[in-house]
């Protein structure tokens, strides 16, 4: 038997996808439950909102998962009444009551047209009830501190206040799977949050320099990559040992090339394990400008090295407005932490931000790159990063 209290979760942007729709729900409902797995709760999965049915289970809690799940526009706590006006009525009263709000407006959706009354007439009964029971409550139209939702539908009425705000964007994996360059910085962990968010699934690669680079590193990654599990349960890792590669171009390309011709490398590596595992595209942390190799020139100098498309989520962000979201996911803390990654094991001196191409060519046909690529490719280690289930 389910009890009459339940979350109702909207959809927003999703509802506008014509005939594809429902199977956008499907996914976002087998995502949900997949981040609700361990309690036991019942769905009703309906094309415009979802119902998850509640027995006495925390809240408190069901409401930290939702709100990290891809493609939920809003949420909220809702009671189903009888179609009947007196029980409305006290609903209504209860759910003012439990808030107290300095102001209210009452808002009826009437879905099933056979109910006899119009939502004006139930709007104006509903808040006059509440205004007699409750001296000190009055109404305000536009600003409301509580809007207090009642809908009508051919089963019963649903009455809820708060809308509590979701991630937006798409149920994860409607879109694929993308192959991010993970670096450890702050930058990476951000943009491969915008894109789960964004309905993307995500597998990470890393690339390091041992015995240059330590093993912190790697704890780092795994640590940054335990954080966005709460939005992806569970992420695939590639660690690319680039010692051999890294040390070869520092000697040919020098302290000013290093970066350019480093990216290059990266670039075409990860296009070639993205391929091998059906990752669509690429992506990276750069922001437009921040650095040397973050330049329209730097980037029109290595984006051609993949075989796939690139994208960058934070390309037009601001460094305060990605260390404001990193804060905010949590993964800024690691971030810092002080160890280096492969980028910083060599001096880089006066990095190009307009690399020569003829330039660039000429040092990447003074070795024999494809080989080196050839072997990092081969010894690529694998590891599925997971949502701690114990904490759930
Ligand atoms: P981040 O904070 O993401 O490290 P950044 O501002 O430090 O970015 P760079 O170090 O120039 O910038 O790196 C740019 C992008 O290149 C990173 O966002 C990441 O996508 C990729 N990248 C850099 N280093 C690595 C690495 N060691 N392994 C995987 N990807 C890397
Ligand atoms: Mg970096």
């Amino acid at each position: 038997m389910n009890s009459n209290k339940m979350i109702i979760v909207f959809y927003g942007e999703l509802s506008t996808k014509g005939k594809n729709i429902m199977d956008f729900i499907r996914l976002l409902g087998k995502n949900i439950k997949e981040s609700l797995k361990d309690f036991n709760l019942t769905y009703d999965i309906k094309k415009d909102h979802i119902y998850i049915h509640l027995q006495n289970e925390n809240v408190t809690e069901i409401t930290q998962r939702l709100k990290k799940v891809p493609g939920i526009l809003s949420f909220s706590i809702a009671t189903k009444v009888d179609k009947d006006m007196d029980e409305i009525k006290k609903e209504a009263d209860r759910q003012y009551k439990e808030i107290s709000p300095s102001t209210f407006k009452i808002d009826c959706k009437r879905v099933d047209k056979e109910f006899p009354l119009h939502s004006d007439d139930i709007n104006r009964q509903v808040g006059g009830h509440i205004l007699k029971n409750n001296p000190d409550s009055k109404v305000d139209v536009h600003h409301p501190e509580l809007l207090l939702h009642i809908t009508i539908r051919e089963e019963g009425c649903y009455i809820y206040g708060y809308k509590i705000k979701g991630l937006g964007g798409y149920p994860l994996g409607v879109q694929g799977k993308c192959l991010s360059l993970l670096s450890g910085g702050i930058d990476s962990p951000v943009s491969l949050y915008l894109l789960m968010k964004r309905g993307i699934k995500v597998e990470a690669i890393h690339f390091m320099a041992p015995p240059y680079t330590s093993n912190m590193v790697i704890d780092k990654i795994k640590d940054l990559l335990s954080v966005l599990n709460d939005y992806q349960s569970s992420i695939r890792l590639y660690l690319v040992n680039f010692t051999e590669l890294e040390k070869k171009i520092y000697k040919v390309a020098g302290p000013s090339y290093l970066v350019t011709i480093m990216r290059r490398m990266m670039m075409r590596i990860s296009s070639i394990i993205a391929k091998r595992n059906n990752d669509l595209i690429l992506a990276t942390g750069e922001s437009i400008g921040q650095v040397a190799s973050q330049t329209l020139s730097s980037i029109s100098v290595i984006d051609p090295t993949s075989s796939l498309a690139v994208i960058r989520p934070l390309a037009t962000y601001d460094k305060t407005d990605i260390i404001s979201l990193a804060q905010q996911i949590g993964t800024y803390e690691i971030s810092i932490r002080p160890y280096e990654d492969c980028c910083t094991i060599f001096p880089i001196k006066d990095p190009v931000t307009h690399p020569d191409i003829k330039t660039v060519l000429k040092i990447e046909e003074s070795f024999p790159y494809e080989e080196m690529i050839k072997q990092c490719v081969d010894s690529v280690a694998v590891l599925d990063i997971k949502r701690d289930e114990e904490e759930l």
